[in-house]
């Protein structure tokens, strides 16, 4: 009889088109789980939750068989090979720095043991590190480094595996995940109540049918993707954060199918590209990447906690901005579109770290993703790839009335702007004197100075920089 193979699931929570899971299936296969206290402390409640969410359906699918446990994983691994008579192990191979730190220090400790853990693929379509421009370095801007991303899609995608599962004990629950995301609010948000978002449902076929279902109308993407009001987008995000899809399946449906796919198949790239500049420069997760703007200005004190709070909980009076905030609280998910406004508001009105909206929105997003979601804030901050430039400042009230010009979006999360007109909705307050709207906030500084102290800050970091 073959010998058990174990697999141990990390971001690739699914069956199908994982190239991982096929080579280990030439045999039977323990699934296991392994709880890693270094990854769930962080995560905030919601991401806990959506991946515990997805765990259960994975569970589900292979008929109860996950095995969870918890711990150091490198131990996880030896006691369960012990117990199975496995002495090889797959799994998906991981690109976060802490994710490849403990992957090669648990290969070398499975293997003092004689048991040998194979790294197969990757989240990505296109591993980070293999995109290059023609001096063999990495690319800092991306649309080069899309056109080199695209000539290394393989989109083949491997035929679903029948699965021949042997189990074995749990000696954790899925839901411990949960428990440990709860017990560390971080300090910097003391003063601000924990919200639990709703989340939407999870697991591989619910990915699958949101695929089939965008796919119907990816010829409007480039068209409605900007809107917040309409379900323009894919809502894929989540999914590929945890892997109950990958990549590979959403372009290999969507690529050539429609107006909009080339630009759909171009976002995915965004997503790559980030991954591609963290594997190169693992600082920029926390260090601005341009040096130019290292020494801006930002403000700390008590007055600055209390600007953050108020954006946090979505009381700025800007409504595009206090909708965003509101629909992260809710939902555990914000349009692309709104993140930018909200994130260009927190540095650039409101003169605050970008580390510090960075933090808020990983803890709360559930597809929260360590590369898109710096990076992301980095552009958006004007420190980070693609020379974004600084001085691009979003206006939250120009950017609602073109976005969400009957105000649709923002009266779905401000029930105070429901009864208004829908021209006053995207207004600073949502209108003022005789026709202010009863219950909502008044704007809580001036856009347009603001704006301008940015510039001025920005203008002085660069100086320092060249003097
Ligand atoms: C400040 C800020 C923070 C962000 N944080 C995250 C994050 O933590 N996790 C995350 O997945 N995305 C993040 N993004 C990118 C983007 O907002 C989301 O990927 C997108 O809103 C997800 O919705 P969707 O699946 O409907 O996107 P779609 O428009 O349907 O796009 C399909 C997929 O392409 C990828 N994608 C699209 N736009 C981007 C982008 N700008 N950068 C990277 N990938 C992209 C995503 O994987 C997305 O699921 C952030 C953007 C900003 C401006």
């Amino acid at each position: 009889m073959t010998s058990p193979r174990i697999y141990w699931f990390r971001r690739d929570l699914r069956l199908s088109e994982s190239r991982a899971l096929a080579a280990a299936a030439t045999g039977p296969v323990v699934p296991l789980f392994i709880i890693d206290n270094r990854l769930a402390s962080p995560s905030g409640p919601n991401r806990a939750r959506w991946v515990a969410e997805s765990l259960h359906a994975l569970n589900r699918d292979l008929d109860n068989g996950l095995v969870v446990r918890s711990g150091e994983p490198a131990a996880v691994l030896k006691e369960l090979a012990a117990e199975t008579g496995a002495t090889e192990m797959y799994a998906t191979s991981d690109f976060g720095p802490y994710g490849r730190q403990r992957d090669n220090a648990v290969r070398r400790a499975v293997a003092e043991a004689g048991l040998v853990l194979h790294f197969l693929d990757t989240p990505y379509i296109v591993a980070p590190g293999t995109v290059m421009n023609k001096t063999g370095t990495p690319f800092k801007v991306f649309t080069p480094f899309r056109k080199v991303w695209e000539e290394h899609l393989d989109l083949d995608l491997a035929p679903r595996v029948a699965l021949d599962v042997m189990t074995a004990a749990s000696t954790a629950e899925i839901d411990d995940l949960v428990a440990i995301s709860r017990r560390s609010w971080p300090a910097l948000f003391e003063g601000i109540d924990p919200v639990d978002a709703t989340l939407p449902v999870a697991g591989e076929a619910e990915a699958h049918r949101l695929l089939s279902a965008f796919r119907e109308h990816v010829d409007l993407y480039a068209e409605q993707r900007n809107n917040p009001g309409l379900e323009g987008t894919s809502r894929l995000s989540p999914h590929l954060k945890v892997g109950s899809i990958h990549p590979r399946s959403i372009v290999a449906a969507t690529a050539g199918v429609g107006a909009g796919s080339a630009h759909f198949v171009s976002e995915i790239g965004w997503r790559e590209f980030y991954a591609d500049v963290m594997f190169h420069h693992p600082d920029s997760v926390r260090e601005v990447f341009q040096n130019s703007t290292r020494n801006l200005e930002v403000d700390r004190d008590e007055a600055a906690r209390e600007r953050f709070r108020r954006w946090a909980v979505g009381e700025t009076g800007y409504p595009m901005v206090d909708a965003g905030m509101r629909q992260l609280l809710a939902e555990g998910w914000m349009h692309n579109r709104v993140r930018m406004v909200c994130a260009s508001f927190l540095v650039k009105h409101l003169h605050l770290d970008w580390r510090w909206g960075a933090r808020w929105f990983m803890w709360h997003l559930i597809d929260g993703d360590v590369a898109s979601n710096q990076h992301g804030w980095q552009w958006t901050a004007g420190t980070g790839t693609d020379a974004a430039p600084y001085h691009r400042v979003f206006n939250p009230t120009l950017q609602a009335e073109r976005f969400d010009p009957d105000g649709e979006y923002i009266a779905k999360y401000i029930p105070e702007l429901r009864t208004q007109p829908a021209k006053l909705r995207t207004a600073p307050g949502g209108g003022d004197g005789l026709f202010a709207a009863p219950g909502y906030v008044a704007p809580m500084i001036d856009a347009g100075v603001e704006r301008d102290e940015a510039l001025r800050r920005f203008a002085v970091a660069r100086g320092v920089e060249s003097a």
